[in-house]
Order: C-alpha cells, then structure tokens, then sequence
C-alpha cells in the first residue's frame, strides 16, 4: 500500500528521520518546514496523511490542524499530530483541533508505520466514497462534506470485550459521561450483540482465555452488519506480533495497557467521527444510486433501472427453464386527459396508475415507468396465460374505479391497453420478448383500446 505522507516539522533533523523510516517503507513523502507551506501543500498535492509537529514557530500545529479541518477541500485528509512525552494536555487540544490521531516523540518504528497504515486505509475508502458522491451527483458533496457531523450532539454507543470484570469497569468509568458503553465477557455473544445493536466501535481486550481475539476481529469483519465498524484493540506490551497481525486482518487501531484515558477518548473519538463521516458519505451515494434508477413522479423504477436489469432477469429464466412475461401497459388517451384536466391533473392519474399497478403485481414483479403513460412490468416465473390473466384483471380494475385528480377530487374514467408477451424457451432474445410485447399493444391499440392483446409466440 504506498501512499503520499507529509511531514511537518520546523527543524530539518526531524523531517529527515520520519522522511528516511517512511520512505524505507515505500511510501512517498513531502515535507514542509512551517504552517503556511503546509496547508499549501494540502490544497494542491494529492497528501493522504499528514504528520505534523505541534510545536512550531509562528503558526503552531494546532492552528494548521484546525485550519485543514475547517476547509472542505482539505477536511477529509488524516492529520496525525506530534507531541511531546507526557503532555496529556497537547493531546486534548489536538483533539479539539480535529487531529485523527496523535504519536509521541520519540516516535517508534511500530507505531509510525501502523498509524500511517491504517489511516492510509481510511483514506483509500473515504476517497472512494467521496468519487462515488461526487460522479454521481455533482451537487451537494461539498456541502455535506463541510456540514458538521452530529457528533456533539449524540454520544456514542461502544461495545467493549473484556473477560475480566475490574478491567471493564475501569475503562468503562475513564469513559463515563463521554460514551455509553456495554461490557460483554464472552467473545461469542459479543459478536451477536455487535451485529444486532448499532454500536460505533467495538473495543476488544486481548486478554482472553482458551479464545483467539483476533478470531473475534476477522468474524466482526466478516459479515456485512459489522463490516464497517472499527475494532479497537485493548493489548499488552510485548503483544507487538498480535498487534500486527490484526492491523492487516482490519482493525483500526490499538492500545497498549496501561491504557491512558486521555489517549483512549482520543483515539476512539477519531474512530468515530471517522465511522460517522463515511456512513454519511455511503448513505449519500445509495440515495443517489436510488434516485437514479428511480422515477421521480411515481416512485416506481425508471427505464434505466428497467434496461439493466430485464436482461439478468431474462438469462436467469431461460438458465432455469422458467417462464417470464412481460406486460406493457399504456393509458388510453391520455393526451385529452392532460387537456381536460391540466398537466398536474394528468400527473395525479399517473401516480395513481402507479399505485394501483403496484397493488396489483406481485414483490417479485419488477414494475418500471418507461417513460410518458407508459408502464413495463416483467413477471418471472409466469407464464403467457397467468400473465393475461393479471393484465386483464388490471384493465378491468382501471375501468370499473375512476380516477380521483385535483384539489377537489374530480372523478376521471380512465382506461388502458396492455401488450403481453412471453419468453420462447431457447430461441428468445431479450429485444424479441420486448418488441412482440409492443406489437400486442400497437394492435389493442388499434382494435380500439380498453384491451388486453397476448402474443405469446
Ligand atoms: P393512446 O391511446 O394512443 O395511447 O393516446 P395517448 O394520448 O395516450 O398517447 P400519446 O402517446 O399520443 O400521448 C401521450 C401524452 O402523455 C403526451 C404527453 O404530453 C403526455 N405525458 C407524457 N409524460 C407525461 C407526464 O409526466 N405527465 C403528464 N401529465 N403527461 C405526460
Ligand atoms: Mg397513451
Ligand atoms: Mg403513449
């Protein structure tokens, strides 16, 4: 995984060693000697993380941190801050500054190349879902990105995985106030519990008897519910080997005992705020996936949705030797409804059509607007006589009950004409399915609407 570090830090020796152990690593370095520079560099380079000294003349680490986190264009990139040994403060006002997460001086070897990598992994998905937002919907990313989070307003829900009782009641209490957290002893009924409620980050101690923890770690990442929420390891010194080890099974970061309160809220925070931002950012892109396959009058699926999917849907039939159909469906005169009742009037009787269609086919009946008053539905699993049988039902039910449009709920009688066809086993293509289906409109159409036409071969 190689990835673009900058490093920050006034004095030369400093950025020459981080510069010297990252680039041993393969990763790609810049670096900057003041504040200024740095967020230069942020705005115009491609950086996925950023080390950055706290200390510096003029502009201090903090100010640059917050000055990344409060622009848009630089908000999502990892800073990781450097700080002294033993300013428990620095670390707090790291946080407030919006810091991802922070080593201490003297940095180690371990700890610089775990952190990096696994902010770097981080930002690999973050900027992934930021290009998915961003092509599919070009407006409103900038906006989301730069509209604050609710994390102030909602404390979050963690679950820890502690075999031993006074271990969990201490973590518990460096938390109270901060965080709700549920102490689970059992690592079995911890993956459950992790899967059935909503929680944010799931700590695990890596003092388990006669379990691996790391087993927890790849089960938790091994089904979907839990595929996104971070693990936290809670280790001993000297559990180094296992650390790594879960570091490339996916976990997000680690303690070591005796574990600092201040580092714990830290870095669980980074871990949520993390979580918070790409659920909304994945949330983001499946409404826009659903908008785009969506008719937005009627809510039904478009004729996107309709051409890439029928074809899977017809392999699938003809793979299994199961029957499909397909009705097209088109209103009656619909031009003189729209000049009798308006165009809104006409919208009221498309959104109903939509309604009744829906009630009247099954869940597995993809139904799909396909443009104007004209309606597609593909029925798997059907065959040219049951499918007539439901066109029919539904022109009859069109018939009989009118149509209410408008404030005032005027009654329109509204009818349709409806092609059916179905798949000939072997010799179909998909275009075949669909163009009979049209010629049987065409001729309900032409022998005076109000009717149902099947061409099943
Ligand atoms: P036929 O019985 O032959 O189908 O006649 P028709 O008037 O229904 O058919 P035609 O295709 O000539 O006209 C369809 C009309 O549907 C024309 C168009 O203005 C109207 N239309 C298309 N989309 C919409 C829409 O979203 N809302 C409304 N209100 N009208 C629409
Ligand atoms: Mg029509
Ligand atoms: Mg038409």
């Amino acid at each position: 995984m190689t990835a673009r570090i900058l490093v920050v830090d006034d004095i030369p020796a400093n950025v020459k060693l981080l510069e010297v152990r990252l680039l041993a690593e393969y990763f790609e370095v810049l670096t900057a000697s003041n504040g200024e520079d740095a967020i230069e560099t942020c705005e115009n380079g491609k950086v996925d993380v950023v080390l950055l000294d706290v200390m510096m003349p003029g502009m201090d680490g903090f100010e640059v941190c917050r000055r990344l986190k409060a622009d848009p264009a630089t908000a999502h990139i990892p800073v990781v801050m450097i700080t002294a040994l033993g300013q428990a403060s620095d670390r707090v006002k790291g946080l407030e500054a919006g810091a991802d997460d922070f080593l201490t001086k003297p940095v180690s070897d371990l700890q610089l190349m775990t952190r990096v990598r696994s902010l770097v992994r981080l930002k690999t998905l973050t900027d992934e879902l930021r290009l998915r937002a961003a092509t599919t919907r070009n407006i409103g990313i900038e906006e989301l990105l730069s509209r604050r989070l609710p994390e102030e307003e909602q404390t979050p829900k963690l679950l820890l995985v502690d075999e031993r009782a006074a271990s969990g009641r201490r973590i518990r209490e460096m938390l109270a106030g901060k965080m709700d957290v549920d102490v689970v002893a059992e690592p079995q009924a911890a993956f459950f519990q992790a899967a059935e409620a909503p929680y944010e980050c799931v700590l695990i101690s890596t003092a388990m008897t006669g379990f691996d923890p790391l087993r927890l770690c790849s089960q938790i990442r091994s089904v979907d519910r839990t595929r996104f929420l971070p693990i936290v390891l809670l280790a001993d010194a000297g559990d180094e080997a296992r650390i790594i080890r879960g570091l490339e099974l996916g976990i997000n970061d680690y303690l070591v005992r005796p574990i600092d309160e201040h580092e714990l809220t830290a870095r669980l925070r980074t871990q949520i705020r993390r979580k918070r931002y790409n659920d909304h950012l994945r949330a983001s892109v499946t409404q826009t996936i659903e908008m785009a396959v969506t008719d937005g009058l009627t809510g039904l699926h478009n004729r996107r949705y309709l051409d890439s999917h029928l074809k899977t849907l017809f392999d699938r039939a003809l793979s299994r030797r199961r029957p499909l159909s397909v009705l097209i469906l088109d209103l009656d005169r619909f031009k003189t409804i729209n000049d009798t009742y308006g165009h809104d009037g006409g919208d009221d009787v498309l959104r109903e059509f939509a309604r009744r269609l829906r009630r009247n086919v099954r869940g597995i009946d993809l139904a799909c607007r396909y443009g104007g008053e004209e309606f597609v539905v593909v029925m798997p699993d059907t065959d040219a006589a049951i499918a007539a049988k439901v066109a029919e039902r539904l022109r009859a039910e069109i018939e009989r009950n009118p149509f209410t449009v408008g404030k005032d709920g005027e009654a329109v009688n509204v009818t349709i004409s409806v092609g059916v066809s179905s798949v000939l086993r072997g010799k179909d293509k998909v275009e075949d399915v669909m163009k009979r289906a049209d010629l049987a409109l065409y001729e309900a159409k032409s022998a005076g609407r109000n009717r149902v036409v099947a061409k099943a071969a």
